[in-house]
């Protein structure tokens, strides 16, 4: 399989991943411009994606939704209650810019949908969204998770990381750095909630506990305001160290379009 970053954070997330047959795109909160410009620089097309799944209606998880529907016939993924059908019925929730995302198809946890050769499954995240998920993403032996806005983790997220080759992972930010920045305290407070977002050393602390030493980790949306890449990493690297792993090409991913691409 192939993993490569289109973005991550707060600016917009989608990861392409794909195997020789079949690519999926995970999350699109990019507009359609952007998500067509990264994926040209790495040498794919729009028209290669063959489903695109959504793990929670943020704005920078799902906002390229609406345009890739009318300019694609590409089916959309989510939960139920992620959908606009859902949103609807039951009103907005909370305000913190989730949108109605337009899906019709409906993934659920504990039944994997299967897309080409591709095999997805959702895990439900502690997130203040609409029933978030990270999901898992399977092509034989080969198994990769994307799991990004959480703000703890849970036995069954850990069960599934424990069965992966690659996790792209949320690093959101450093408890210092979120303390003595200009978020407003409310935002500190839903950020550091069990429902909100992970440190560094949250990060670091899940990976621990299901890595082995082949597992490649990536970090994902990183806080422009509230981390560094450095901190990140650094952060990541010494709890990973005192577990006893080398991690010594732990990477964080940009905002856009980051380069790297990985073939497990
Ligand atoms: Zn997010
Ligand atoms: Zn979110």
């Amino acid at each position: 399989m192939l993993i490569t970053s289109l973005g991550s954070g707060s600016t917009g997330n989608s990861t392409l991943i794909c195997s020789d047959d079949t690519c999926i795109l995970i999350d699109l909160g990019l507009s359609y411009r952007k998500v067509e410009t990264a994926l040209n620089t790495k040498g794919f097309k729009v028209g290669q994606i063959n489903a695109v799944f959504i793990t929670h209606g943020h704005s920078d998880h799902a906002s390229g939704v609406h345009t890739f529907r009318n300019r694609t016939k590409i089916p959309v993924f989510g939960t139920y209650e992620t959908s606009d059908i859902y949103v609807e019925q039951r009103g907005g929730y909370g305000g913190y810019q989730e949108m109605g995302v337009e899906i019709v198809n409906f993934i659920k946890e504990g039944t994997p949908e299967q897309v080409g050769d591709l095999t997805i499954e959702a895990i439900r995240v502690s997130h203040d969204a609409r029933h978030p998920v990270a999901y898992t993403v399977q092509n034989g032996n080969k198994k990769v998770a994307v799991v990004t806005d959480l703000g703890e983790g849970n036995a069954l997220l850990r069960r599934r990381l424990k069965e992966c080759n690659l996790v792209v992972i949320e690093a959101n930010h450093d408890p210092l750095l979120l303390e003595n920045g200009p978020y407003p305290e409310t935002l500190k407070r839903r950020i550091r909630n069990p429902r909100g977002h992970l440190s560094n050393e949250q990060t670091g602390n899940i990976l621990k506990s299901v890595m082995d030493s082949d597992t490649i980790p990536i970090l994902a949306h990183l806080s422009q305001v509230n981390n560094t890449p450095q901190i990140a990493i650094q952060t990541v690297h010494d709890v990973l160290r005192e577990g006893g792993f080398k991690s010594n090409n732990l990477k964080a991913l940009l905002p856009y379009n980051d380069p790297s691409e990985y073939r497990i």
